[in-house]
């Protein structure tokens, strides 16, 4: 268990025709961490970790783990394991079984290989199951044997391809606790792709960001959420606020105010952008006041929209902010709004509505949490 695996200017076209499905991604990840790529359908998510796993050849770059090139070694070689969306288990053979598949196939008898497989399934919380077919299981369970026959192939990097989206919202906090814990027992070196920021908040220690094959930004989710590179990350993870305005001198210019600009960014146009769950209503000492025109409840939480501006101000902005449960808030009330400097980041350019709220990828549980 427990490769580095690395990739270097990897690039692949599906077709000469075609737009490259990856553009030179350089990604590393060290043995015994776990990196999430976060891209949206289309990004390239499935096709980087086919290259990772030999079942695609790359058009150019290269795939190392433990620095050794794996050119031309094929994927049963590659000592990597993948577990898809679908957990693609055989139907004709109950659990313990499919748990055992690799080592059958590595010659090892019947009775040795089904007994590594029920120590396997004991790890991800199966025990009691080693009899059942496939058929009468429920999804997550499903999953969690998918996850035993990848593990039981002991393998040096581990791939997970969108593995828990199939899954309600309970399921998956349940496998993110069951990946968890088997971080803390065996250190697998994991690389996993998914569509859903939470997911690879959950399971990533670094997240890079994938859009039209091309890496955007990568580091650990925090700063992501805090210090996006650009609109098109703030946007793949759930931000919504977009504020248009100009860059002087260090300081963003809007309606919404004057704020300094932590990063450097040339003078011109600029977007301020906020995560929502940052933005505090306060009474006192507001960095802004404006009035609500938008209410959206999210299970115990919601989602509040403010727009500043007015007479004595050119043009509006508006801010919506995440607030937890116990706040009554009503459209037509004013309020005061604290934008926390730590959480302020702008980027260069315009936003591409004026003024209008991001439309974010928003996953299915969205404001769940
Ligand atoms: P994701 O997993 O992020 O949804 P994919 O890696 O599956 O994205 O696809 C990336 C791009 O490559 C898409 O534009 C997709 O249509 C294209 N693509 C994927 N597989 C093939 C293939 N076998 N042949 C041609 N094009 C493909
Ligand atoms: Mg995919």
């Amino acid at each position: 268990m427990n490769g580095y695996l690395r990739l270097t200017g990897v690039s692949l076209r599906y077709g000469p025709q075609q737009e490259p499905a990856l553009d030179e991604v350089d990604l590393e990840v060290p043995a015994g961490s776990s990196v999430a790529i976060l891209g949206p359908s289309g990004s390239g998510k499935s096709t980087l970790l086919r290259v990772a796993a030999g079942l695609e050849e790359p058009t150019a770059g290269s795939v190392t783990l433990d620095d050794v090139d794996l050119a031309g070694t094929a994927a049963e070689n590659r000592g990597m394991a993948m577990v898809f969306q679908r957990p693609l288990l055989f139907p004709h053979l109950d659990v313990t079984d499919n748990v055992a598949f690799a080592d059958r196939v590595r010659g090892v008898p019947r009775r040795a290989a089904r007994r590594r497989a029920r120590e396997f399934l004991e790890l991800v919380q199966l025990a009691g199951f080693e009899r059942r077919t496939p058929r009468s299981l429920s999804g997550g369970q499903e999953q969690r044997v998918a996850l035993a026959r990848a593990l039981a192939a002991e393998p040096r990097v581990l791939l997970l391809d969108e593995p828990f989206s199939a899954l309600d919202a309970g399921l998956r906090e349940e496998m993110y606790e069951l990946l968890d814990e088997l971080r803390l027992r065996l250190s697998p070196t994991i690389l996993l792709v998914t569509h859903d920021h939470r997911e690879a908040d959950a399971l990533g220690d670094t997240v890079a960001v994938l859009d039209g094959g091309r890496l955007l930004q990568s580091g650990p989710m925090r700063q992501l959420y805090t210090r996006p590179a650009s609109l098109a990350v703030s946007r793949l993870l759930g931000g919504r606020n977009e504020i248009a305005g100009e860059v002087r001198g260090g300081w963003h210019h809007s309606p919404l105010g004057v704020f300094r600009v932590a990063t450097s960014v040339a003078d011109g146009p600029g977007v301020l952008l906020i995560r929502q769950e940052a933005v505090e209503l306060t009474g006192a000492d507001a960095d802004a006041v404006g009035t609500v025109v938008r209410v959206r409840r999210r299970g115990p939480r919601a989602l509040v929209t403010v727009e500043v501006g007015g007479p004595d101000r050119p043009g509006t902005a508006r801010v919506t902010a995440e607030l937890g449960p116990g706040l009554q808030l009503e459209v037509g009330r004013d309020v005061g709004l604290r934008l926390p400097a730590e959480a302020l980041a702008v980027v260069a350019g315009n936003a591409r509505q004026d003024g209008v709220e991001a439309d974010p990828v928003e996953s299915v549980d969205d404001g769940q949490r």
